[in-house]
């Protein structure tokens, strides 16, 4: 199996998906998820046309992507793993979107950054019409199964912690992701996704993996994460 026959298949999936009904849907990036894929991988996924790459540590992204970077000016680097506050800077340089956005300690740190870079406010308010800019753009990563383990503002504390990001803080915060339990239905967790994004009018659902993106897709993902899909099962790295 090709990236090439992959690609297709899941592109030939999201427009079945969408054909199949007379809602209307938003626009979806296919966002591959590079993580443990070495860099000659990654280059054949851009050569085969993707655009948008997601990592989830940050040193290994930065040893795979400062080269490819500088080839490829146009691709979009997503962060969508946990972030520590000690690689606030390295993440804010590198990543073009930072999807785990998750707890105050970690957006205070993001905002004390970005004002050491001189980003004017006004700047920062109209961020969906500057995409080419080098300021991220950022997700709520929303812990929608309350699960100990992983990362995520807990639905409860969500809406307070959105109002923080965007009011207080004037994050440039576009949407909303979350990593459902493994051992659920993922419907209703995205489902919930989407009506928290709703209160805020964000627009922007990251949600789906190789697994459930299609249930992802009927329910308003704009954003699908996936990996083994395109690139085939994750070596232990
Ligand atoms: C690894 C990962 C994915 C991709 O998972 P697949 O099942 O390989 O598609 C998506 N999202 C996050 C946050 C991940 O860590």
């Amino acid at each position: 199996m090709t990236i090439e026959k992959n690609i297709k298949d899941i592109k030939t999936d999201i427009s079945v998906i969408k054909q199949s009904s007379n809602l209307s849907f938003p626009e979806t990036v296919l966002l591959a998820v590079s993580k443990t894929q070495p860099p000659e991988t990654i280059e054949k996924a851009i050569k085969a046309g993707l655009t948008e790459f997601g990592e989830n540590r940050v040193q290994e992204a930065e040893a795979k992507w400062l080269g490819l970077q500088k080839r490829y000016p146009n691709i979009r680097l997503h962060l969508i793993g946990p972030l520590q506050t000690n690689k606030v800077k390295a993440a804010l340089a590198l990543f073009d979107v930072i999807q785990t956005l998750d707890r105050p300690k970690l957006a205070d740190a993001i905002a004390k950054e970005l004002k050491s870079w001189g980003i004017e406010e006004s700047k920062k308010k109209t961020i969906p019409q500057f995409s080419n800019s080098s300021i991220p753009q950022f997700y709520i990563q929303v812990n929608t199964g309350e699960e100990p383990q992983k990362a995520g503002v807990i639905p409860e504390e969500a809406d307070a912690f959105i109002d923080y990001c965007i009011k207080e803080l004037t994050l440039p915060v576009v949407g909303l992701m979350c990593i459902p339990p493994e051992d659920q239905p993922p419907a209703p967790h995205f489902a919930l996704l989407k009506k928290i994004a709703d209160r805020h009018g964000l627009k922007e659902l990251s949600m789906g993996m190789s697994e459930d993106y299609a249930t992802a897709i009927r329910m308003g993902s704009t954003c699908i994460r996936v990996g083994r899909k395109l690139f085939g099962e994750r070596h232990a790295s």
